[in-house]
């Protein structure tokens, strides 16, 4: 039997819990002292101790848990697992049956009843990847779910401080090992994966829906600038595309070496595009100077990012950042804003455009907008998780 604790939530907070919001707070709680153990179960009561809810500990960023059911006799064990991880697994047989697409979630945390637990899937393997040492505590139970779907491998993530304990090699759990690179598809795009190589694999699935547009409608006959470029997935779509020529700029030096990669898994000859390894922001005034500008230029950067001479927060200076793309973006050109801050929401990251494009003077238009695609399933009661924002925006005269 595992640990159970009995947590007082104060009186301010009772109601968001009881309307379903999941992430276990450490100032909603009056008796903290009790969390000591990760992985334990927790009973959420008011004061009167009237049930709320019920979950388990595990510290992840803002959190120390989350709830996992609102039903004081629903039991958390086993089968409670194993019927969360087949209920999504069945949320998501389309995919399963698309030969376009083998790559995409398949258990996206909170959304799907078990916060702090995502699993992926590539091409017949698995990665699970825990938030937290709490979560990572149920292994068991989320691999035994797995007893009756059929899969070649597991690999895992585990995406908490292991404080110097044990470091797995490959990341690799039961089944087959991969060969690796491993081709996935999405929507008939190539992508080589690693998933026994770090905490990414190479390529980000919940921008799905925004490469496909950028490949079926907005790249033929463009010259594309892919900016915070990582492994260019979004640089191979535009060339899918049509593009001209796409231009892919990251800091990282291993960028190059991916990004050649997934072009040429692709058919595409590399030699045709360019690929720079440089800051953005160096980048920026580099083109500026040459007099370089482009078509349709995609921003993807990270939420926080420090190089050499710069730190880039999302929530201060994607305005700047959309200023000095706008300079060296053609009239009538697009751009791709997205982010996947989860501190701000879309009302505002249109704000951040609409600031950029008011202070250098220029008229614009929104043409669409994405958030995250369905199998990246989210609760509407939980706004923080519903991170992705991306805007397609046109420069107008
Ligand atoms: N757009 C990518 C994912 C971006 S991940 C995709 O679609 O797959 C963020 C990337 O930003 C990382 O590869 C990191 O190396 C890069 N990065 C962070 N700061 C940077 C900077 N100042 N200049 C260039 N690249 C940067």
């Amino acid at each position: 039997m595992r640990k159970e604790i009995r947590l007082t939530v104060k009186k301010p907070y009772i109601q968001k819990f009881k309307k379903g919001f999941p992430l276990i707070e450490k100032d909603a709680i009056t008796n903290m002292e009790l969390v000591k153990e990760e992985g334990s179960l927790i009973r959420l009561e008011d004061q009167q101790q009237q049930f709320i809810g019920k979950g388990y500990v595990g510290k992840q960023n803002k959190g120390i848990g989350w709830i996992l059911s609102n039903y004081e006799h629903e039991p958390i064990d086993k089968t409670f697992f194993l019927n969360r991880i087949q209920l999504a697994l069945e949320k998501r047989s389309s995919l399963f049956e698309d030969p376009e697409t083998t790559a995409f979630r398949v258990f996206n945390g909170e959304g799907d009843g078990i916060g702090g637990l995502t699993i992926d899937y590539y091409d017949g393997f698995y990665v699970m990847t825990w938030y937290s040492e709490g979560i990572f505590a149920f292994r068991e139970w989320v691999i035994e779910a797995f007893g009756t779907v059929p899969f070649k491998g597991i690999y895992e993530k585990k995406r908490f401080d292991q404080k110097g304990k044990y470091i797995d090699d490959d990341d690799f759990v039961i089944g087959e090992r991969g060969t690796f690179p491993l081709l996935v598809k999405e929507n008939g795009i190539t992508f080589a994966v690693y998933l026994n190589d770090g905490p990414m694999v190479g390529v980000f699935l919940d921008q799905r829906e925004v490469r496909k547009r950028i490949r079926d409608d907005y790249a033929n006959g463009k010259k594309v600038l892919n900016t915070f470029s990582y492994t260019g997935a979004f640089s191979v779509a535009a060339a899918l595309g049509g593009a001209t020529k796409t231009t892919s700029v990251d800091l990282a030096n291993r960028s190059l070496a991916k990004t050649i990669e997934q072009f040429s898994v692709n058919g595409i000859d590399y030699e045709s595009q360019d690929i720079v390894v440089m800051d953005v922001f160096r980048y920026f005034n580099y083109a500026q100077k040459k007099g370089l500008s482009f078509d349709l230029v995609i921003l993807d950067p990270p939420s926080f990012a420090r190089s050499k001479k710069h730190t880039f927060r999302a929530e201060k200076d994607y305005t700047n950042l959309i200023k000095e793309t706008i300079a060296i973006t053609e009239d009538e050109g697009v751009i791709v804003a997205s982010t996947n801050c989860s501190t701000f929401g879309m009302k505002k990251f249109l704000g951040f455009i609409e600031a950029a494009f008011r202070e250098t003077g220029n008229r614009f238009d929104i043409l669409e907008t994405f958030s995250l695609p369905d199998d990246f399933q989210t609760m509407k009661e939980y706004q923080a998780g519903d991170y992705l924002k991306v805007v397609f925006v046109k420069k107008s005269k």
